[in-house]
């Protein structure tokens, strides 16, 4: 097992100026597992959902390499639903509903060929089912990356402060870098978030792109592609990091020459994600595709000039 992944699977009904979904396929752990397996030869997924949940996900999240032996299944219960709606500019959205089902009580369960995985990520959960994880673990990942939301900053706090502790590096919002440290300055909040504990800070700031923060005071910057149509944003975050992590567990690359590629491999993963209504895009992106949308961040970002000495 190169990866192990962690997070919801759910149902998510999304509202977005562009129009509507009744509950569709969703969840950080879905997205960050069609995202990484783009990249990643073997990953498994650890989460939980509930009898009605479509199997014919599962099988395909299989057929495409992800291992879903962590996947526990309580026939009894409901997945985890959330429900959301975006504002005009697409940039922010307001949670409508959050059913934790059958995740208000999920105790995860590392099968044995996942526990000695270099790779970890740890998408958005419950801090105590992401610390659980890490502890079930025989030697610690190479890497451990970890995603978050608000949610957990006002419910869980504390927990979710033991788990920053103990990652390498974390992804996380600009509105939540804020939340987290007090600091509006995205520069202090990053370094306040790296006292506590990661090497590194990834903070996504949406349609401008995302910046990677280490503690020598080194910073790179990846733009967002300018999109014609973003249809909906929900799960760019995860796709970012499954593509993030996907790129870092194939290459086994850590250095940050490693990580700046790496941002790119998951801005450009993102980038499909919002084309399209839930993880329909990720389904289908081509090799050829994929890498045209790397020469288009190249492109974007590459340019020459001449300083006078
Ligand atoms: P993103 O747009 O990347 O922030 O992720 C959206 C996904 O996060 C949706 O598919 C939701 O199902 C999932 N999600 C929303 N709230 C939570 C939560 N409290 N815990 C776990 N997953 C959540």
């Amino acid at each position: 097992m190169d990866l192990v992944i962690v997070g919801s699977v759910a149902f998510d009904a999304i509202e977005t100026p562009f129009g509507k979904t009744d509950k569709i396929v969703g969840g950080a752990g879905t997205y960050i597992s069609y995202a990484a397996s783009f990249f990643a030869e073997k990953s498994g997924l650890v989460s939980v959902v509930g009898g009605d949940f479509p199997q014919e996900t599962i099988s395909e999240l299989e057929s495409r390499g992800v291992d879903t032996a962590g996947l526990q299944i309580k026939k009894d219960e409901k997945s985890f639903f959330w429900k959301g709606k975006y504002h005009n500019d697409m940039n922010s959205r307001d949670t409508l509903v959050t059913e934790l089902n059958v995740l208000g009580d999920f105790e995860p369960i590392l099968p044995e060929a996942y526990k000695t995985a270099p790779f970890l990520m740890l998408g958005n959960l419950a801090p105590a089912v992401q610390l659980s994880v890490i502890e079930q673990f025989d030697k610690r990942p190479k890497l451990i990356a970890m995603d978050t939301m608000n949610f957990w900053m006002d419910s869980a706090l504390e927990e979710l402060k033991e788990v920053i502790s103990k990652v390498d590096v974390i992804t996380i919002n600009d509105e939540e870098a804020r939340q987290l440290t007090g600091e509006y300055s995205l520069v202090k909040a990053a370094k306040k978030v790296l006292e506590m504990g990661p090497k590194y800070i990834v903070i996504k700031k949406g349609e401008n792109g995302a910046l990677l923060f280490d503690r020598n005071n080194e910073v790179f910057f990846a733009p967002a592609l300018p999109l014609e149509e973003v249809f909906d944003p929900t799960g760019a975050g995860d796709s970012f990091a499954g593509g993030f992590m996907g790129h870092i567990s194939a290459t086994n690359d850590v250095s940050f020459n490693g990580l700046k590629r790496a941002v790119i491999m998951g801005s450009a993963t993102a980038s499909f994600c919002v084309e399209k209504f839930g993880v329909e895009r990720l389904q289908n992106i081509t090799e050829k595709e994929f890498d045209e949308r790397v020469s288009a961040f190249v492109n974007l970002t590459q340019f020459d000039i001449t300083l006078d000495e």
